[in-house]
């Protein structure tokens, strides 16, 4: 017999796990609250034909091939190696900090002297963390550390989060660290492709399968309900016994009957100018004076020709308001955040078949591929259980 299932979501936790129990004979009802697919990866042309990225800039890196075969299935992809300035005292230098940064911003001796004193510190070393410099025992490095976390973390680090960097957990900060060479890459990772004709495209053909069934401009927190008395979940009123996946906010699908999860968000200021570049790299950061984090411009990094036009993004960052039209785009990392997350996930595991998968979901700062391996991973469990039946 033919199992339905729910999937809430349609950014690559909701379309994966839609497309992998489609294929395994289920049929998928897959709900989405916006009016097109694609959760963050959506691409949209602008009026001067720009492809822009909606929701920022997403680039796809990735160490696990079996990830990257899995979606060359449903696109071609071009190498795209992504790299980031940051204007610093001025200055447009490489992010992460490394070699020709220190050039740019120290006088000559003293650059040469600190890129001595780095390499024989850390002779094994290609990249380290800006707070392992900071608490060096060579003075000159520690001074160093200093100067690359006041000048390209702290401020940045308050305007993204809302909080000081201090209080930021450090695992956020780790994410960009400082290189130990000229190598100007803002990944390391093994494979970094872009989808040839776009994400919107490679969405269009995962989703597309006789077995899903898509709604858009459908909220699912006002379609099920839970029922913890009979640990069942509901939709449309009425029980409802085959697998739910839900990749939205943990919180919104309890009704924020702990209080909510806090999130930051963005505020996407697009512009469209009529010059063929505006800047020196795809984006540039603005670590201190600006209210915005960076800035995008898409062209050089969907490869478009258009001479006479290109379109940017300025990110101003913002707490996130369940009441407001925003978007929920980062989880914020704190012990405290976590309790209230795995006080929801302990009401969500009295319903046996409900599943959680995804940034919102699983209130994790996962990458792309990161959400991929997961869905996958989730969907090879839910298709295992269901097949025992
Ligand atoms: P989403 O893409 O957020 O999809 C969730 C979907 O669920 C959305 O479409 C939402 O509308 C829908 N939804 C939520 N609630 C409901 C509801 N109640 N009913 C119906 N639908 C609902 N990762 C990278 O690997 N590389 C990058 O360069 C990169 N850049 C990023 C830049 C920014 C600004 C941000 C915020 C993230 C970036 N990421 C990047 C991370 C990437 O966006 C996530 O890994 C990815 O979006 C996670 O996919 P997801 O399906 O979990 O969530
Ligand atoms: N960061 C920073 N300065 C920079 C770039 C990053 O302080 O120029 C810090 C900041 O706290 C940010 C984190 O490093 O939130 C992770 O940066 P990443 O570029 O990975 O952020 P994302 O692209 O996910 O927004």
């Amino acid at each position: 017999m033919t199992v339905r299932a729910i999937v809430v979501g349609l950014g690559f936790a909701g379309s994966v796990l839609s497309r992998e129990l489609a294929e395994a004979g289920f049929e998928v009802l897959a709900l989405e609250r916006r009016s097109q697919i694609a959760g963050n990866m959506y691409e949209t042309v602008r009026a001067n034909g720009v492809r822009v990225h909606q929701y920022g800039p997403h680039i796809f890196h990735a160490n696990s091939g079996e990830v990257f075969d899995y979606l060359s299935q449903y696109s071609d992809f071009y190498p795209y190696t992504h790299r980031v300035l940051g204007r610093i005292q001025g200055k447009l230098v490489p992010i992460p900090f490394n070699f020709t940064s220190i050039d740019a911003l120290f006088p000559k001796s003293e650059a040469d002297d600190l890129e001595i004193r780095l390499t024989e510190a850390y002779p094994d070393r290609e990249r380290v963390f800006v707070s392992e410099l900071m608490n060096h025992n060579d003075p000159a490095i520690e001074r160093l550390g200093k100067f690359i976390f006041e000048n390209v973390f702290v401020n940045y680090t308050a305007k993204q989060w809302g909080i000081p960097a201090s209080e930021v957990d450090v695992s956020v900060i780790n994410r960009v660290p400082v290189v130990l060479s000229k190598d100007d890459r803002y990944f390391t990772d093994r494979i970094q492709q872009m989808p040839l004709n776009g994400y919107t495209p490679l969405f269009e053909k995962l989703l597309d399968h006789p077995g899903i069934t898509l709604r858009l401009n459908t909220n699912a927190a006002e379609r099920l309900s839970i029922d913890a008395a009979s640990s069942r979940v509901y939709f449309d009123g009425e029980p409802f016994d085959g697998p739910v996946l839900w990749t939205g906010a943990i919180d919104e699908l309890f009704r924020y009957s702990l209080g909510p999860l806090p999130y930051r968000s963005l505020n996407m200021v697009f512009e469209d100018l009529p010059i063929e570049r505006y800047q020196k790299a795809a984006v540039v950061n603005y670590p201190n004076e600006e209210e915005f984090t960076r800035i995008t411009e898409f062209k050089q990094m969907t490869r478009q020709v258009l001479p006479e036009d290109t379109t940017i993004l300025k990110e101003y960052p913002l707490p996130y308001d369940p009441e407001k039209r925003m978007e929920a785009y980062y989880p914020i990392f704190s012990a405290e955040n976590q309790t209230l997350y795995d006080e929801y996930r302990a009401l969500g595991a009295m319903i046996p078949n409900l599943r959680f998968c995804g940034r919102l979901a699983e209130y994790r700062y996962y990458n792309m591929d990161a959400v991929v391996e997961r869905a996958l991973q989730v969907a090879k469990e839910v298709i295992r259980k269901y097949a025992k039946r």
